[in-house]
Parts: C-alpha cells; sequence; structure tokens
C-alpha cells in the first residue's frame, strides 16, 4: 500500500485571496452607529454599563413568549425523537403539528400571520422543540434564522412582506442557498449567475448542502448578477419559488449527525426569476447574508444551550446512581470536575445567550461581536460538554438508545447528541472563520487609525498621514491599559462574592487589548497570517464575554435565587485557567514549527508515514466537476402532504 501523491491540488480556478478579502471586506457593515461590549473589550475597555443591570423583556414580550412556550412544551412532550432517527426523517403528521403551534413563524411579525416572538423566546422555544429531535432545531432556524423570512422581513419592501410572509407564517418552509461545490468559507467564489433578460433574472448554477432544500417552497438564492454599463453587478440576493422550471434537488444529502435534516443539492438551469424578488438590490446579497446572520447566529447557540442542558440532566441522573469501587461515580474526582464542566459551561452558555438576545431585542448595542462570539464559544464549548458526557456514561455513552432500551435501560441518545452537535462547530461560520471574523472587527480600531502604514497599497501620502493619526490616538490609548479598576480590591463591591472574577475580566480585557497591539507592531501587515494568535486572542475575549454574562446575570437573580452566584463562581474559576493557558500560549506556542510542519506533511515529505493501512480510493476527485444545463438525475424532492 502506498501513500497519496498529490496533496492540496487546487480544485478549481477562481478568484485569488486578495480578492476573497476584498469581497469579505465590502460585504462588512463597517459603520458602528451603537455601542458595542465587544468591540469596547477587545480595545482594553470593561464596559459594564452596556451589559449591567441585566436586560429584562417587556411584559408583553414575556407574556406572549411565556404562552408560546408553554404549547411549545405540550408539542416536545409528543414528538417522537427516535422515530425520526431511525427513519432518517421527520415524519409527515409534525410538519402540521408544528404549523399548527406557529413554528414556521416564530420569528414573523404578527401583521404578516406570524407569532412576533422576541430574540428571546424564538431561542428558547428552539431549544425546546430541538430537545425533541436536534433536527427540528436544524429544520426551523434553517427556515427562520437564515431562510426566507429573516432577510425578507430585515430588507423586504412591503410588497414582498405581503407576497412571502404570511405563507411562511402558515408551514411553508424555506431553504437558503449560498454553498457550492467550490463555494464553501469563501463566498467570493460564488459562480451561480443571474443573468438579466429585460424583465428579470435567469439563473444557472449548482448549489450544495441546502438545508430543507428537498422540502422548500421558498430559497433565498445567492447568486452572482454580471457587471454591465452603468451597474457594477455582483452577488445578490434572490427569493425564488421552489417550483420553477429549470429547478432540480438532486440529491438529499446524509450526514455523520442530524439525520432528519432534508438537505440539498440543487440545480438551477435557466431558471427565471422576476425583477421583484430581487432583495435589496443587485450586489447586496452578502451584506444581506451577513447582516441576516447577526442576530440569525443565536440560533446555534440555542441550540448548544438545549443540548447542554439535556447532557447536565443525564450527567446528574447516571452520576448519582452508577456505583463502581463503592462510590457513585459522581463521587470520583476525575468524574466530578466533568460534572462541574458541564455545570458552570451550561450556566455560562446560557447567560451569554440570553444576554446577546436581550440586547438584539432591545437595540440599544450593537451585538454583532456579540453574537459572534457566542456562536464560536457556545459550539465548541457544548462539543466539549457532550463528550464529556459519554466519558461519564462510559460503555453506556457509545452505545445506541435502541440498543439501551433494549435492555431495558434508560434509553439516552449520549452518542446521537455528540454526532448531531459536531456541525456546529462547522455550519454557520466555522470556527476558523469565527476566529478571522471577530479578530478583524477586534482590530478595526487600529486598522482605522493606522490601516494605511500596513496597506502595500497606500500612497506614501497616505501612510504619513496614517502615522500621524496613529501617533494621536495611541498617545491617547496606550496609557489607558496600564491602569485600570481590576487593579482596585475594592472594585466591582456590588458584585459581592463574584467581584474578583469581575475585576480579573477588567484586566485581562486591557492585557488582550495590550497583546493585540503588540502583535500588530510585531508582526504589522502580516499580523493577518497570524491565524493561532487571533484566534487565541478572541477565544480570549470569549471567555471574558462568558465571565461577564454570568456575574452580571448572577448579580441581578442573587436575591431570588442564589444558585446563580454559585455557578457563575465555579463556571469563572474554569474560564480563569483557560484564560491564564491562552495568554501564555499566545507567546509560548508551536505556531512556528506547526506552520513548517505542515507545509511539509501538504509538500509530501512524509507520506511513509501513512504506509501500513488501507488508503482512501483515489479514482474520484475530493470535489466533484460539474458542468451547467439541464439536469440528468431525477427530482428527488419530498411532497409533503397538502394541509387544508
Ligand atoms: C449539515 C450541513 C448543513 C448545511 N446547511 C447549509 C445551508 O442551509 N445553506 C448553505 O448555503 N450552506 C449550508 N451548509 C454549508 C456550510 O455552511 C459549509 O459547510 C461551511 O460554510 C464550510 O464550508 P466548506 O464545508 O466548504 O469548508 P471549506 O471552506 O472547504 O473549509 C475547509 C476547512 O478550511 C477552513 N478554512 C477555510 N478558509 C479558511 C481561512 N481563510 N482561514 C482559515 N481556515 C479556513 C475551514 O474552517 C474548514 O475547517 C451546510 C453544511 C452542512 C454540512
Amino acid at each position: 500500500m502506498t501513500a497519496q501523491k498529490e496533496y492540496a491540488r487546487p480544485t478549481t480556478q477562481g478568484p485569488n485571496e486578495r480578492e476573497a478579502r476584498k469581497v469579505a471586506e465590502a460585504a462588512r457593515q463597517t459603520e458602528w452607529t451603537k455601542p458595542s461590549f465587544g468591540k469596547e473589550l477587545f480595545l482594553g475597555r470593561l464596559r459594564l454599563d452596556l451589559v449591567d443591570p441585566w436586560p429584562t423583556p417587556s411584559p408583553e414580550a414575556r407574556a406572549k413568549g411565556e404562552a408560546f412556550l408553554a404549547r411549545a412544551a405540550e408539542l416536545t412532550e409528543r414528538i417522537d425523537g427516535r422515530r425520526i432517527e431511525r427513519e432518517a426523517r421527520i415524519y409527515d403528521e409534525l410538519f402540521g403539528e408544528l404549523a399548527d403551534l406557529g413554528a414556521f413563524g416564530m420569528k414573523i411579525p404578527e401583521a404578516y400571520g406570524g407569532q412576533g416572538l422576541s430574540n428571546l423566546y424564538y431561542n428558547k422555544a428552539l431549544a425546546l422543540i430541538a430537545s425533541g429531535n436536534p433536527s427540528l432545531g436544524a429544520l426551523l432556524s434553517a427556515h427562520q434564522s437564515i431562510g426566507v423570512p429573516q432577510p425578507v422581513k430585515m430588507f423586504g419592501t412591503e410588497e414582498q412582506k405581503k407576497r412571502f410572509l404570511p405563507r411562511l407564517a402558515a408551514g411553508e418552509v424555506s431553504a437558503f442557498l449560498l454553498t457550492e461545490p467550490d463555494v464553501g468559507s469563501d463566498p467570493a467564489r460564488v459562480a451561480t449567475s443571474a443573468t438579466p433578460d429585460g424583465e428579470g433574472y435567469v439563473l444557472d448554477g449548482l448549489k450544495l448542502w441546502a438545508t430543507n432544500g428537498t422540502i422548500a417552497g421558498l430559497f433565498v438564492v445567492m447568486a452572482r448578477v454580471p457587471a454591465t454599463e452603468g451597474n457594477r453587478g455582483g452577488i445578490t440576493a434572490f427569493v425564488v419559488e421552489a417550483d420553477s422550471p429549470g429547478i432540480t434537488v438532486e440529491a438529499r444529502n446524509s450526514f455523520l449527525g442530524l439525520r432528519g435534516i432534508e438537505n440539498a443539492l440543487i440545480r438551477f438551469d435557466g431558471v427565471r426569476v422576476p425583477a421583484e424578488n430581487v432583495l435589496m438590490g443587485v450586489g447586496r446579497g452578502l451584506k444581506i447574508a451577513l447582516a441576516t446572520l447577526n442576530t440569525g447566529r443565536l440560533s446555534l447557540p440555542a441550540m448548544c444551550v438545549g443540548g447542554s442542558k439535556w447532557c447536565l440532566n443525564v450527567a446528574r441522573g447516571w452520576s448519582a446512581e452508577r456505583v463502581q469501587w463503592g462510590r457513585a461515580v459522581g463521587a470520583h474526582e476525575a468524574v466530578a470536575t466533568k460534572i462541574a464542566f458541564i455545570a458552570g459551561t451550561t450556566y455560562a452558555l446560557e447567560s451569554m445567550l440570553d444576554l446577546c438576545c436581550m440586547l438584539a431585542d432591545d437595540e440599544t448595542n450593537d451585538i454583532r461581536i456579540e453574537a459572534a462570539l457566542v456562536k464560536l464559544y457556545a459550539s465548541e464549548m457544548a462539543w466539549k460538554v457532550a463528550d464529556e458526557l459519554i466519558q461519564i456514561r462510559g460503555g453506556r455513552g457509545y452505545e445506541t438508545a435502541d440498543s439501551l432500551e433494549a435492555r431495558g435501560e434508560r434509553p439516552a441518545e449520549v452518542e446521537q447528541i455528540l454526532r448531531d452537535m459536531r456541525i456546529n462547530r462547522i455550519f454557520e461560520g466555522s470556527t476558523e472563520i469565527m476566529h478571522l471574523l471577530i479578530a478583524r472587527e477586534a482590530v478595526d480600531t487600529h486598522l482605522d487609525v493606522a490601516g494605511d502604514i500596513i496597506d502595500p497599497d497606500a500612497s506614501k501620502r497616505a501612510k504619513a498621514e496614517a502615522v500621524a493619526r496613529a501617533a494621536g490616538f495611541y498617545a491617547g490609548w496606550l496609557p489607558t491599559l496600564a491602569v485600570g479598576a481590576g487593579f482596585m480590591p475594592g472594585a466591582y463591591r456590588e458584585f459581592g462574592p463574584l467581584a474578583e472574577h469581575v475585576r480579573f475580566v477588567e484586566r485581562s480585557s486591557r492585557r488582550v487589548a495590550a497583546s493585540i497591539f503588540a502583535g500588530m507592531a510585531r508582526w504589522q501587515g502580516g499580523m493577518e497570517r497570524r491565524q493561532a494568535f487571533l484566534g487565541r486572542a478572541v477565544d480570549i475575549g470569549a471567555e471574558l464575554f462568558a465571565m461577564t454574562a454570568c456575574c452580571v446575570r448572577a448579580k441581578a437573580e442573587a436575591a431570588s435565587d442564589p444558585t446563580g452566584v454559585e455557578l457563575a463562581d465555579a463556571f469563572c474559576e474554569q474560564a480563569r485557567v483557560r484564560v491564564d493557558a491562552l495568554f501564555t500560549a499566545l507567546w509560548h506556542n508551536s505556531d512556528t514549527s506547526d506552520r513548517k510542519l505542515a507545509r511539509k506533511v501538504l509538500e509530501g515529505r512524509y507520506t511513509k508515514l501513512e504506509d501500513g493501512v488501507r488508503h482512501i480510493r483515489e479514482d474520484l476527485p475530493w470535489v466533484a466537476p460539474w458542468k451547467l444545463g439541464p439536469s440528468t438525475t431525477p427530482d428527488v424532492r419530498r411532497k409533503l402532504p397538502k394541509r387544508g
């Protein structure tokens, strides 16, 4: 058996790195009209006033939300999650029940037939329903966090809202189509074309991995309008009727987890879309996608919060009863630390999510950094929670629920939650991309004042002006990093036993800001390539945000529920250990040797190391080539029963 010969061969031509970055940069929302806790945190300023006191929903939002949650809880009790796993599909009747509940219109305003839930209650409902089976969370969030309702609500004209939203609120499913075989993390490569044809556009292309794609009635499709005289064209968002001639659902994809999702490969061949279905305007597609994700991104953490709560419940029940070596397994320290991790993390994830949701609801803060931080952090931490639960459950953690039940044991779907949770680190912005996206915002102020100094394209004059600007800014800013409330023993007294953690957050916020500045001074234009460094700086910010959310919430709830202070205290102890390790790793790491080693691995220097096992077949490419034109495969669309 020989090792493979070729590695990292580019599969197709596309925009180069610089062009790709330009596209992403153009789609970025650059203005900051509202204050941002996250942005300030990375500048070394702990702006507690932006998140403390803990926000509360309005009485109307609460009443509406609680009533919806009560009805959703009844439905969730009836969900046959195991049937969804066995049949690898969400059964027909459940779509009807979800529609009757109003689950497809949770985020749609009441004026258009929806439930008009706040972000807080929408995400609580998602977590609840997903506990019946995680594929249901994916169905509902792909439909309304990124699917048609959210961008139409945010950017649609009144006519578009009236035309689409009532259909969706009543239960018609929607999907979001950005990804293509050659377009994953890098949207600059979008190849699906939208050619103007007088009254509208003609779409041609292939879209991959569209969640809900086999059952949707409406799609949001990202396609590229060519530049013409007087029109710059660009990636554009279209609302497309799924039954338009020329659309073929070529395959239903299946995955490690989320066995029930209806995820599709979809071909567009000469699909006519009227001009009135363009959202916001030609060339605005990626801006729409990013803005939609600012709050849409909160639904994945909601699933992570729900998953962690479920894990905590199983961990507690099992660890207290299972006896080995004369004690309950939970009484052995090695297991106890895992239980503490699960409990502390669950409290932190819920606090971060609730805080972000309420900040989004009262619209006083810009939450784009916080939402990105909670997506990144929740997807990483909930995965660890599920992994630790498997370990606590021992062999039973690896066993399927059906197999456990066949022996008469409680059918905890622990192996399933691990499988289902894994995708959260990949979609709606992979961890690596979230690190870059947040890092870009974290260094935004530095680029604003000093960006031209390190921009190879900037003129001499622009560089000189940037040096002057930077000198002014840093003369005022750098001294603020040296001192702060975090060094004063009595500071943040109002947090009681949690005050020392808030002081730690304040000190660490200045330290991470100083570290980012030191990184910029050291690497200048090369900073953006220091992804490991930037990733750690962002991870520190995520831990600090999590600690802040816990402390502010625990303080607010202390009078009515003292357990919050205990959980927040325990979580902060854990987080501080991680933050200390991350600070150390900022400057003491194996990044340089890892980069070298990876390059040599890709060059094939160590292929001998791969000998001794059977290798993957080489007769097929890593990314399949495809051609435009009519489909040559049958349409595999799933028809849901018509509702009366
Ligand atoms: C179950 C499932 C459901 C999905 N649902 C939808 C959907 O409804 N609609 C839709 O449009 N898409 C959907 N997707 C696609 C999903 O959003 C993409 O998988 C995701 O964006 C990552 O793209 P990719 O898989 O092509 O990975 P690639 O972009 O090929 O990345 C491969 C690896 O390289 C890393 N990487 C890439 N670029 C960089 C960089 N610049 N710096 C550092 N690291 C980098 C990535 O993080 C990843 O680890 C779904 C995917 C799955 C599996």
